[in-house]
C-alpha cells in the first residue's frame, strides 16, 4: 500500500485522522526532512524513515512506488500532498503501469486555507493560487499567469514567494499587481502558519515592499480583491451577503454615504468621458485611435474642445510613448506640479530637478531660469527617456538645445504656457524630428501635459505587461 499523505501546515492537531492512522501503521515513511521533523513524535518506533532533500523528489517517488508493492509506505508532503506536493509526481512515476498494490492520496490542510483562517477569511469568494517558483516552470509562463490573475478581480494566494536565492520573482509579481490592481488592495502575509515562529501581517498592495524582509520560503501572501476589507484587523473578502441582507447597520450607514458619492462621481466621470469621446471623434478624424484617446484627455482636463486644434502628434509619439512606459523609462518633468499629477502607478519613475540644490547653482552660474537649470541638471538622463514640459518655455528651449547636440529623448510632451517664447519653443520641438505631442501656441500648462502623459501611461497598462527585463 502506498499512501501519499498531506500533513497540513505544521501543527499536529491539524492533521486529519486518516493521515494520522496511516502514519501510525506505516512500515516506511518517506519525506522531506522538514516534514518528517514536524510529525516526528507520531512516527511509530519500528518504522523505517527515509528522508530526502529538495531536488531529490523523483528518486524518492520511484523508490516509494517500488517499496509500496511490498510494504505500507507513507510519503508525506506539507499541507496538501496534491497542491505543489508529491501526489502528482508519484502518479506520474507510476504512469500507465498498474501497481500491484493500492495507491491512495490523503488530503491535508493546505497553506492557503491555514493562512486564510489566521488572517480572517480572505478567500471567501472566488480565488486563485499561484506559485512563484521557477525551478520547474519557466518564469515567462508564470509571468503570463500573474498578468492574467492581476487583471481579474479575485483574491490570489501566492505560494513560494521567495527563497534565499530567488528574490526578484516577488518584486516582479509586485510590479504586475501594481499595474492592474488598486494600490490600496488589502494584502495578508503569513509566515510559518501553524508552526513555531508564526507571524501574521495585514498591509496594502502599495506597502508590500516594506514587508519583503519578513517573507521567506515558509511564507504565503494573499492578495485580496476589491471585495476584500480589513475589518478590525481581520482580512475578509465579501461574498455578497452585504448586498442582500442588512446586518451591518452602523457600518453600512457610514459607508453608504461614501459609496453614494463615489458612485455619483463615477457617473459624472462616465458622462463627461462620453461627451468628450463624441467631440474628439467628430472633430479630429485625422488622429489615430490612440491619439484620439490622448486628445480626449486633454479636452476633458481643460473642458475645452478648442484644444483639438492645438494638438499635434509628430512621429508616432503615442506608440513610442507606450513602448517607453512598458520599458520602464524615466519621465523628466520641468516642474513639481507636473510630477505630482502623473499616475501614481508610474510616479516612482518620474524625476524633477527644479528644486535640487545643484539646480540652484546651475541657475545662478549660467544665469538661466530655475526650470531651464532643472532640465540642464537632467541632461545625462534625457537620452532615450521621456520629457514632459508642462509649464516653462525656457525649459523647453533648453531641451531643444540638447536635442540639437544629438541627445534624443524617446518622446517629448511639450505644453509650456505663456506669451513669451512658449509658441516658439514648441515650434522648435516640432521641427526636431523627435516623437512629440505638442500643444501649439501660447496655451498649454500642467493639466494638458499631465493629461497627455497619463493617457499614454493608461494605454500602456491596458496593453498588458509587455516586456520584462
Ligand atoms: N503542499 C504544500 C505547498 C508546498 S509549496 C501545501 O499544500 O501547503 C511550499 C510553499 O507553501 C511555501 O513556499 C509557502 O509559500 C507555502 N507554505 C507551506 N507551508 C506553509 C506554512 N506553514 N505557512 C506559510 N506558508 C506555507
Amino acid at each position: 500500500m502506498l499512501s501519499v499523505v498531506g500533513i497540513g501546515p505544521g501543527s499536529l492537531d491539524l492533521l486529519t485522522e486518516r493521515a494520522r492512522e496511516r502514519i501510525s501503521s506505516a512500515d516506511v515513511i518517506m519525506g522531506n526532512e522538514r516534514y518528517i521533523e514536524l510529525i516526528r513524535e507520531i512516527i511509530p518506533k519500528g518504522a523505517e524513515v527515509i528522508t530526502g532533500r529538495m531536488g531529490t523528489e523523483v528518486e524518492r517517488a520511484k523508490k516509494a512506488v517500488e517499496l509500496g508493492n511490498r510494504k505500507n509506505v507513507v510519503v508525506v508532503s506539507g499541507g496538501d500532498a496534491g497542491i505543489y506536493g508529491m501526489a502528482g509526481l508519484v502518479i506520474e512515476v507510476i504512469g500507465d503501469f498498474d501497481m500491484d498494490s493500492k495507491l491512495e492520496i490523503i488530503p491535508g490542510i493546505t497553506a492557503a486555507s491555514a493562512s486564510a483562517a489566521l488572517l480572517g477569511a480572505p478567500l471567501s469568494n472566488d480565488f486563485a493560487v499561484v506559485s512563484l517558483s521557477d525551478l520547474l516552470v519557466p518564469w515567462s509562463e508564470i509571468e503570463k499567469k500573474l498578468v492574467g490573475l492581476a487583471k481579474l478581480d479575485i483574491a490570489v494566494a501566492i505560494y513560494n514567494p521567495k527563497s534565499k536565492n530567488r528574490t526578484v520573482q516577488l518584486e516582479k509579481a509586485y510590479e504586475i499587481f501594481m499595474r492592474f490592481r488598486d494600490l490600496k488592495t488589502i494584502v495578508g502575509i503569513v509566515r510559518n502558519a501553524e508552526r513555531e515562529g508564526c507571524k501574521i501581517e495585514i498591509t496594502t498592495l502599495e506597502d508590500l515592499p516594506d514587508f519583503y524582509s519578513h517573507i521567506d520560503m515558509s511564507t504565503i501572501i494573499i492578495i485580496g480583491c476589491s471585495g476584500t476589507k480589513n475589518l478590525g484587523g481581520r482580512m475578509v473578502t465579501r461574498r455578497g451577503y452585504e448586498r442582500k441582507y442588512d446586518y451591518r447597520e452602523k457600518e453600512k450607514a457610514s459607508e453608504q454615504g461614501n459609496e453614494n458619492y463615489i458612485e455619483a462621481g463615477n457617473k459624472i466621470w462616465e458622462k463627461s468621458k462620453a461627451i468628450v469621446a463624441d467631440i474628439v471623434a467628430k472633430y479630429s478624424s485625422s488622429f489615430s485611435e490612440h491619439e484620439q484617446r490622448v486628445a480626449g484627455r486633454v479636452v476633458f482636463a481643460n473642458a475645452d474642445p478648442s484644444f483639438l486644434e492645438l494638438l499635434v502628434f509628430n512621429h508616432n509619439p503615442v506608440e513610442n510613448g507606450i513602448r517607453s512606459i512598458k520599458d520602464g523609462k524615466t519621465i523628466i518633468t520641468d516642474i513639481e506640479m507636473v510630477k505630482a499629477g502623473i499616475n501614481k502607478k508610474y510616479r516612482k519613475k518620474v524625476k524633477c530637478f527644479v528644486n535640487a540644490p545643484k539646480t540652484m547653482e546651475i541657475a545662478e552660474k549660467g544665469n538661466v531660469t530655475r526650470t531651464a537649470a532643472g532640465i540642464r541638471h537632467a541632461k545625462e538622463l534625457i537620452h532615450d527617456n521621456i520629457v514632459v514640459i508642462g509649464n516653462s518655455p525656457s525649459a523647453c528651449l533648453e531641451l531643444f538645445a540638447f536635442v540639437e547636440e544629438g541627445i534624443k529623448p524617446a518622446i517629448i510632451v511639450a505644453a509650456p504656457v505663456g506669451f513669451v517664447n512658449a509658441a516658439e519653443s514648441k515650434e522648435k520641438i516640432l521641427s526636431s524630428g523627435i516623437p512629440c505631442v505638442v500643444v501649439k501656441g501660447a496655451r498649454g500648462g500642467t493639466p494638458s501635459a499631465v493629461a497627455i502623459i497619463n493617457a499614454i501611461i493608461e494605454l500602456s497598462m491596458e496593453e498588458g505587461a509587455g516586456k520584462t527585463k
